[in-house]
C-alpha cells in the first residue's frame, strides 16, 4: 500500500511536469496555431488516416483527392520514358537541425543550397524525414523504411524524392542523425559535422516518378513525386532506433486512379 502511494505520487507528478512540457512547447513554438492542428492527428485510432478528412476543413484533401500519395507502383504498369527531363541534383555540404515532430523525425538543412532542378526550375531542399515501414510500395510489398527529401520552388510548388530503406550496413551519411535523435516530441538538435546528402543516394539513379500529393495533413495534390528504384541501406540498429520512436508512421496505400507511373534515369 505505501509503495502504491508513493507511485501514484510520482505519476501526478510525472503528469504535471509532462503538462508544464507541453504548455512551454506551445507558448515557445514560432507557429503555436499550426504546432496545436499538427497534433490534432495521428496515424491510429479516432485522429487516423481515415479520418483525416473530416478533422479540419483544410484537410478535405486527404479524404476527397483523387491523385493521393502514397501508391503501390506495379512495375509492369509503369511506363519506360524515354524523354529528356533535366533532373539534376546539386547539393553542398550542410550542417543540419535533427526535430522530433511528433509524428517524425526530421532533418533541417542549414543552408538553402541544396538544389533539385527540374527542366530548369529550381526547387531546394527543406527538410527530410523518414517513414517506418516504408509508405509507398513495389508490386505491393513494402521495404522496412523511406526518406522523403521535400523540395520547394519559388512559387511554394513541392517535389519529393523518395528513398526506399533496406537492412543492410551502416549508413554513414545518416550516422550523425540517428547519433542525435531527440526522443521526445517538440525537442531538437543541432549536428555541426558537414554532410553532403548526395552521398545518400544509391548508385543506380532510374526512378519512378507521378504526380500525388502529401502523404501528411493537409494532403496537399500537385505534387511532383521521383522515387528512386534502388533502395539505399541502414544497418538493424539504425533502423530500430528509429522504429523504437515511430513503429507505424504511414499513410495506407491510395488508389491509383487515372495516374500513370514513368521510370526515367538520372542523367
Ligand atoms: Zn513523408
Amino acid at each position: 500500500m505505501k509503495m502504491n502511494k508513493w507511485f501514484r505520487r510520482l505519476l501526478i507528478c510525472t503528469t504535471m511536469c509532462l503538462t508544464m512540457f507541453n504548455i512551454t512547447i506551445v507558448v515557445e513554438g514560432a507557429h503555436s496555431d499550426e504546432l496545436k492542428k499538427d497534433q490534432e492527428w495521428s496515424y491510429s485510432g479516432k485522429t487516423g488516416p481515415e479520418y483525416w478528412g473530416s478533422l479540419d476543413p483544410s484537410y478535405v484533401q486527404c479524404s476527397n483527392g483523387l491523385k493521393q500519395s502514397p501508391i503501390n507502383i506495379s512495375t509492369s504498369n509503369v511506363v519506360k520514358s524515354l524523354d529528356q527531363d533535366q533532373i539534376k541534383f546539386h547539393f553542398k555540404p550542410t550542417n543540419f537541425k535533427v526535430l522530433n515532430t511528433g509524428h517524425s523525425i526530421e532533418v533541417v538543412p542549414g543552408n538553402q543550397e541544396n538544389i533539385l532542378w527540374i527542366n530548369n526550375e529550381q526547387y531546394i531542399l527543406k527538410q527530410f524525414h523518414f517513414h517506418h515501414p516504408s509508405e509507398h510500395e513495389i508490386n505491393n510489398e513494402k521495404f522496412p523504411m523511406e526518406i522523403h527529401l521535400v523540395h520547394q520552388n519559388s512559387n511554394g510548388q513541392i517535389a519529393v524524392v523518395g528513398l526506399f530503406v533496406k537492412e543492410g550496413l551502416q549508413n554513414n551519411v545518416l550516422k550523425n542523425v540517428f547519433k542525435n535523435v531527440p526522443k521526445m516530441p517538440g525537442l531538437e538538435e543541432m549536428v555541426n559535422n558537414q554532410t553532403n546528402l548526395t552521398d545518400l543516394f544509391p548508385k543506380e539513379k532510374s526512378f519512378f516518378t507521378y504526380e500525388g500529393s502529401l502523404t501528411t495533413p493537409p494532403c496537399t495534390e500537385g505534387v511532383k513525386w521521383f522515387i528512386l528504384k534502388e533502395p539505399i541501406e541502414m544497418a538493424e540498429t539504425q533502423i530500430s532506433s528509429f522504429s523504437e520512436l515511430y513503429p507505424a508512421n504511414y499513410r495506407p496505400l491510395q488508389p491509383i486512379n487515372n495516374r500513370q507511373v514513368f521510370l526515367k534515369s538520372l542523367k
